[in-house]
């Protein structure tokens, strides 16, 4: 361990991030660093027990004069991302992460370095073993494998946690304090198709919707981002309806969370009309290009001359697919009434296929309210019905809805504001996060989440600064013994 992370503060936190650094701990395996935990506990003489799907936690008794307290849960994942600089040799599975002190920030050697969630843990840990904090009963859970599906926070059991406040300590920005976000729920649209042979004297097109900007399909959602999807069916049924079109196949979008960038389609219009469609085509582009001058500066739609495919869609296929990708809700459904700003229910038309006898569609939506997102599901069955498409909805899971009211929110706006003299920025995003989870077993919990500064997660150039976890230590500290 770098033994230099002993001269930062708080020192028990850094001794114990030291050793997680020492422990390799990418999601799914996290083993090494679950065996160093229940070594620690011992050696600290700290109950811990360990869940069936492998989730961590840590019983303290309170303090004394503290024993009225609520019982408050500290929450932080124990599994960090894997990725290194290609330059780097490192095996995530052996090595261990060396962490560099580098002008008032904590980073790795070109890799990630797991202050997300290894922070979290750490300032868990050190806060029930810190003689100066004083607190109420308290539990610290650490679940795994937060990273690559949320496995510790989807297994965790009703009754295994007895807490009625949670804090979780993985968010990303001193001074925000998180009190909601979105849960999710995919949909996935498919049915099969006979094709017929192209009809004689037309003339092959391949179209492209290229250039847009995507991103993700959650946090990006309120950006007015065009959808390569949409534009490109909105196209393709004009051409069907106004020159004669016929479809081949089409190709749109990619991953569920990402706001689909392209989308292609090979496409047949009668050679009597292929000038005037081309002419439409350049028509169409400058169109969407102005209704998306603001938003989308480099979109492109383009159809160049190919070859006329030997079979097309069946037209009545066809238009039930075009009519339901049209009618398909995309982009922010509502925005939210108890927070502004925040995007309340949303939906992204990710993913849009007609290939080989085969159509497929898969939309992820979003909500911080559950029954808002089950009646948006609703709608998507509705309209598959229409469409004489089947439809699943899967993936579900809850969100958390923001609670301006919320006790433990209130107490943290209080310190926080009597100890640095000003207020954090509550916040909530539109993305999943364990919080939203913890709310099918846990429903009463009482839950907000803050964190260090954190810059680049996820990434080689990963950092945390030194000042900011000194000072969401002590504002934690604080709060623990504010708590009511
Ligand atoms: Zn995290």
């Amino acid at each position: 361990m770098n033994q230099e992370l002993l001269t930062l503060y708080p020192k028990g936190l850094w001794d114990i991030f030291g050793h997680i650094c020492d422990a390799p701990h990418p999601s799914k395996h996290e083993t090494a660093v679950i065996k160093w935990y229940k070594e620690w506990a011992a050696e600290n003489k700290i109950d811990v027990v360990e869940d069936e799907t492998g989730n961590l936690l840590f019983s303290v008794p309170a303090t004394p004069g503290f024993e009225n307290r609520t019982p408050v849960v500290l929450q932080a994942h124990c599994d960090m991302v894997p990725q290194a600089d290609s330059d780097k040799a490192h095996d995530f599975l052996t090595d261990p992460i060396e962490p560099i002190i580098d002008n008032g920030w904590v980073r790795a050697n070109k890799t990630t370095l797991g202050a997300d969630d290894g922070i979290g843990v750490a300032a868990a840990l050190a806060a029930i073993t810190d003689p100066n904090c004083q607190h109420g009963p308290i539990e610290v859970l650490v679940t795994i494998d937060e990273e690559t599906g949320m496995t510790g926070a989807f297994g965790l059991k009703p009754g295994f946690v007895k807490g009625k406040i949670l804090i979780n300590l993985d968010s990303e920005t001193e001074g925000e304090m998180y009190v909601g976000c979105a849960g999710g729920m995919d949909a996935n649209f498919s049915r099969k198709y006979t094709t017929v042979a192209t009809p004689s004297g037309m003339k092959g097109y391949k179209l492209f919707v290229t250039g847009l900007h995507g991103g993700h399909s959650g946090m990006d959602i309120n950006l007015g981002r065009a959808n390569a999807n949409k534009i490109a069916t909105r196209f393709l049924q004009k051409a069907v309806r106004n020159f004669g079109a016929c479809v081949a196949c089409i190709n749109g979008g990619g991953l569920r969370n990402a706001i689909p960038r392209e989308a292609t389609a090979i496409l047949t219009v009668p050679v009597a009309k292929a000038a005037d469609f081309e002419a439409f085509a350049k028509e169409f582009e400058t169109m969407v290009k102005n209704e998306f001058a603001l938003t989308e500066e480099g979109l492109s739609l383009t159809v160049t001359a190919a070859d006329a495919p030997a079979q097309v869609i069946e037209p009545k296929a066809l238009n039930q697919f075009l009519n339901m990708i049209f009618a398909i809700p995309n982009g922010v459904q509502r925005m939210s009434d108890s927070m502004p700003g925040l995007v309340e229910t949303s939906n992204n038309l990710a993913n849009f296929i007609a290939e080989n006898g085969e159509m497929s569609a898969k939309c992820l939506m979003r909500s911080s309210v559950n029954s808002a997102k089950e009646a948006l599901g609703e709608k998507m069955v509705a309209i598959a019905e229409l469409a004489d498409c089947g439809i699943e909805l899967t993936g579900a899971y809850p969100g958390w809805n923001p609670n301006l009211k919320s006790p433990i929110m209130n107490t943290c706006m209080k310190v926080y504001k009597e100890k640095f003299g000003n207020e954090p920025k509550v916040m909530a995003i539109h993305a999943g996060l364990e919080c939203g989870l913890f709310g099918v077993c846990y429903p009463d919990w009482d839950m907000v989440s803050f964190g260090p500064t954190i810059e680049h997660p996820h990434s080689p150039v990963e950092r945390v600064n030194i000042d900011s976890v000194g000072k969401f230590y002590d504002f934690l500290v604080e709060v623990l013994k504010n708590v009511k």
